[in-house]
């Protein structure tokens, strides 16, 4: 187990194939300070899920090995890497109970008025109020929330665990241009202070990483800042 991780990760030579005899990663190396953003653009098919998923150690590699703090993934437990990170993915994902419950999540010890300040940073704690029974208001298939809303919900909920690392996969759904600019600037909060791994879709994204990985077919194909790609 990692106490007081920083979140510093480092692929070195990462091999793999979901079958042995097709590798998706073939020699991937590359190293994020802790804090750092990293965006990871590439078309459809270009193994940046799997990247993710390796980061996770919800496979195991083929070859090579990844670090986090200096320590292989493979001396840690699944369940002590998900303490390290919150995700945000695309599909969200709330379940049957309050907007509360939904943020506070597995979290232990969280006050009202963190989840309140939670949602106030991500710009969505006025709209609950306009709810007739705010926090306690049930999500369930009559609430309705949209889209955006209901991805602010899940970056309210990364807020509150606030672990040291972050994985977030931009949404490419539709939503309106205020909502938006919420998630943006909520996202960019979230990701004050933590080594984030970025599925980025937007240029901003993008602009704004310390490192940008390219991918094509399973391999990084460029690597580097904005002003240098
Ligand atoms: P997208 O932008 O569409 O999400 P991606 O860049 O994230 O794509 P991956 O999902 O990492 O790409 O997929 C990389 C390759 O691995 C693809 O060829 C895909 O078919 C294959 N692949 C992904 N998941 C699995 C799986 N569970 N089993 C077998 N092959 C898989």
């Amino acid at each position: 187990k990692l106490d007081n991780a920083k979140g510093d990760v480092e692929f070195k030579h990462v091999r793999f194939g979901y079958n042995e005899d097709r590798m998706i990663i073939k020699d991937f190396s590359m190293k994020a300070e802790a804090g750092q953003k990293i965006a990871i653009v590439g078309p459809t098919g270009s193994g940046k899920t799997t990247l993710v998923n390796l980061l996770m150690r919800f496979y195991e590699l083929n070859g090579g090995e990844i670090y986090i703090d200096g320590t292989p993934i493979s001396q840690l437990t699944r369940a002590n890497i998900h303490e390290l990170f919150c995700m945000v993915l695309q599909d969200t994902w709330l379940f049957e109970g309050t907007i509360r419950d939904n943020i506070v999540f597995s979290k232990e010890h969280v006050t009202d008025e963190q989840v309140e300040a939670a949602c106030r940073a991500v710009g969505l704690h006025s709209f609950i109020k306009t709810l007739p029974q705010g926090y306690d208001t049930v999500l369930d298939d009559k609430a309705n929330l949209s889209a955006g809303q209901k991805q602010l919900i899940t970056i309210a909920r990364a807020m509150i665990e606030d672990a040291p690392m972050l994985i977030l996969d931009e949404a490419t759904s539709s939503v309106d241009t205020r909502t938006e600019l919420l998630i943006q600037q909520a996202m960019d909060r979230l990701t004050v202070g933590k080594t984030s791994f970025v599925i980025a879709h937007r240029l901003s994204t993008i602009k704004n990483a310390d490192l940008i990985l390219v991918m094509k077919d399973g391999n990084i194909i460029e690597t580097g800042n904005h002003e240098e790609l």
